[in-house]
């Protein structure tokens, strides 16, 4: 049987795509940065179709590509080339969501905003909340231990894991769904999976932790002169708002990307250079509580506090809308990195000399998850210095103590620097699971670790 009708077998015919048009929106990943040709796409609709899928391409030699919501920002999502593209979006499955344990099971492909709704209709919540909300699948979210706006309070997408199910290379399958929250027997097989992105198994179900739902919000956009006053901010901010749940940092050359990519208008009067966004939710109104500690803060310049859903959307918007006003504007370089909060002040003023070193040219718009150290840094106009910008600003970051992927993972993209972040130590470790899980390198080849993983 070639692999085609062994595809077909597993899957039915209807899910096995294998027409170039109809490929092609599933090879080239969000940011249009990241394009390889697949040899077919199969969507299956169970574990078990999962599993029949992975076996018949064990079967025939052939590389599997894992795909969710094709979100992810680092070329993890797309084939390296020639391998069947997985795509999990069809195992959208959701489950009662259970009060008493506050957690709910869900199938890898749904997405992060079906999940939420679900949550709130039983008056909880998910911990985790990004602006690809709509696409993103909780099975991708875990993939990646994706971070998001929430992580100060709730942690990142790991934390909000309490079980998965997962096929491994070799087509079996692993399933704790059992939803105890102390289960301290040997190996914990579900917490290598979150951040494994795709390539230790595919991961088709999990279940999760759900947080209180706290209706009664408040968000501040503050302006302050730079970096170094928002971070010595931080620790009174903390302390006095017991109900924060984001501080957010944007600058002024990005909000006006934002404004006039989604034609809003200027959040004040006068002009600054550095903005801190922050949110309180809570189950009664959190405003005077923010308004008190915003106007504690050392440094501000001006301040607006919006205790209305419309005032807190249209703050939220000059922060979430940045990616796509980005991305508007041209295929950037994209970077996620994150350094000890007490370096983000020198890596802020560092890197457009450290970017202009090699692309003078280039246009360098930041934002990012200010509690966490966290930068996300978005080169336009590279030119071919593309992989310079990588190399200077990764260095950069390195050489502050900092991680060269925040929270987006490695993918493809960050393969050739991993070493800046990980000891060789750390790296034969990892290479040592992924040839005990995937002897044969079968589940997204090129991804985290090069190829062949030597
Ligand atoms: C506008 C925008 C905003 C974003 N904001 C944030 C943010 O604030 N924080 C953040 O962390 N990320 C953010 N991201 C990145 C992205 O949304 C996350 O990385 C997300 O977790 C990817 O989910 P996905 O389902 O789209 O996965 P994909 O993009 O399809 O895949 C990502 C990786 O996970 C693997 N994978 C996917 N599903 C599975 C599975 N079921 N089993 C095993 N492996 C799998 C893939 O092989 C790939 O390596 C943003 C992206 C966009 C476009």
């Amino acid at each position: 049987m070639s692999l085609v009708e062994a595809l077909r077998e597993a899957v039915g015919a209807d899910h096995v795509l294998v027409d170039a048009d109809v490929r092609r929106s599933f090879e080239t990943d969000w940011t249009g940065r990241f394009t390889g040709s697949a040899r077919a796409v199969v969507r299956p609709a169970s574990t078990a179709e999962v599993a029949a899928v992975v076996r018949a391409c064990g079967a025939h030699e052939v590389a599997v590509q894992v795909q969710g919501g094709n979100t992810g920002l680092v070329g993890g999502s797309v084939p390296g080339g020639g391998e069947v593209l997985l795509s999990l979006t069809r195992l959208n499955s959701l489950g009662d969501v259970d009060r008493a344990a506050a957690q709910v099971s869900a199938g890898a492909g749904v997405t992060l905003a079906a999940l939420t709704a679900h949550a709130r209709a039983a008056s909880l919540d998910v911990g985790v909340d990004l602006a690809a909300r709509d696409s993103a699948t909780v099975g991708g979210l875990v993939a990646t231990n994706a971070g998001g706006v929430r992580v100060l309070r709730y942690g990142s997408m790991r934390e909000q894991v309490v079980g998965a199910e997962a096929v491994l290379a070799d087509g079996s399958v692993v399933s704790r769904l059992g939803g105890l929250a102390k289960d301290n027997t040997g190996y914990d097989l579900v917490s290598l999976l979150c951040g494994s992105e795709g390539t230790l198994g595919v991961i088709t179900a999990l279940r999760l932790r759900l947080v209180p739902l706290l209706r009664a919000r408040s968000v501040a956009l503050l302006a302050l002169p730079d970096v170094a006053t928002v971070v010595a901010a931080l620790p009174a901010l903390r302390e006095r708002l017991p109900d924060l749940s984001a501080a957010e940092l944007l600058f002024a050359d990005g909000l006006d990307l934002v404004r006039r990519h989604a034609a809003l208008p200027a959040p004040f009067a006068d002009e600054h250079s550095c903005f801190l966004l922050l949110e309180c939710a809570a189950r009664t109104d959190p405003t005077d509580e923010l308004v008190e500690a915003v106007a504690a803060v050392d440094g501000v310049l001006d301040a607006t506090v919006a205790g209305d859903a419309p005032g807190q959307r249209a703050l939220w918007a000059y922060r979430e809308k940045h990616t796509e006003a980005i991305s508007a504007l041209g295929v950037p370089v994209k970077l996620d990195v994150s350094v000890p909060v007490a370096a983000l002040a020198e890596l802020v003023e560092e890197l457009p000399a450290a970017v202009a070193s090699v692309a003078a040219a280039a246009r360098v718009v930041l934002f990012g998850h200010v509690n966490e150290g966290n930068l996300h840094v978005n080169v336009l106009d590279a030119g071919p210095a593309g992989e310079q910008v990588t190399e200077a600003v990764l260095r950069l970051v390195a050489g502050l103590g900092g991680s060269i992927s925040s929270e987006h993972g490695v993918g493809r993209s960050k393969v050739a620097w991993l070493g800046l972040s990980r000891s060789e130590a750390e790296l034969a470790a990892m290479r040592a699971i992924k040839r005990a899980l995937d002897p044969h390198g079968r589940l997204n080849p090129g991804v985290v670790l090069p190829v062949p993983v030597a």
